[in-house]
């Protein structure tokens, strides 16, 4: 399969300085990005706590439970600088569900129907065989696979 991975920015800050708070506001300026409160407040609950995959309206309600003070247009403001900034990766399951993903390397997910939950597909690899012709302007940034899965009925 030949794919162009994008590089990640994050491999391994979390070992770094051992102060989250710390680790993460050099993480912001890294990426360019001023480490405001709403942004490392809403770092904070993306990145404390192992890879995930979060919807916006997901963090909103995380965020309001914690009581960081943002709005939701904030939160998919702040997911989408995050992206653009290489600090998320935002995998598209449905046309209209975008999740964001705090693990940026090259990796391919299950979807679990029903209960709207991505998981990261592990140690595995997914070859595919045949890809389409592309137009000759344009290069394969990435190819992405979603597995669906549902329940078995019992
Ligand atoms: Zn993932």
């Amino acid at each position: 399969m030949s794919v162009l991975s994008t590089p990640s920015a994050s491999l391994n800050w979390r070992e770094q300085s051992g102060c989250l708070y710390h680790d993460l506001r050099v993480r912001l300026r890294n990426a360019g990005l001023r480490p405001t409160r709403q942004r490392v407040g809403l770092g904070w609950l993306l990145f404390a706590r192992g890879d995930r995959h979060l919807t916006a309206e997901g963090l909103y309600e995380e965020a309001s439970k914690a009581r960081v003070p943002v709005s939701l247009a904030t939160v998919y403001n702040t997911l989408h600088q995050f992206t653009e900034a290489g600090l998320l990766r935002e995998v598209a399951v449905d046309g209209a569900k975008t999740y964001f993903d705090t693990n940026t390397t090259q990796h391919h997910h299950f979807f679990v129907e029903g209960e709207n939950r991505l998981l990261d597909i592990e140690g595995q690899e997914i070859e595919v065989a045949t890809l389409p012709a592309i137009p000759d302007d344009m290069e394969i940034v990435r190819v992405e696979v979603v597995v669906r899965l549902r329940r078995k009925e019992v």
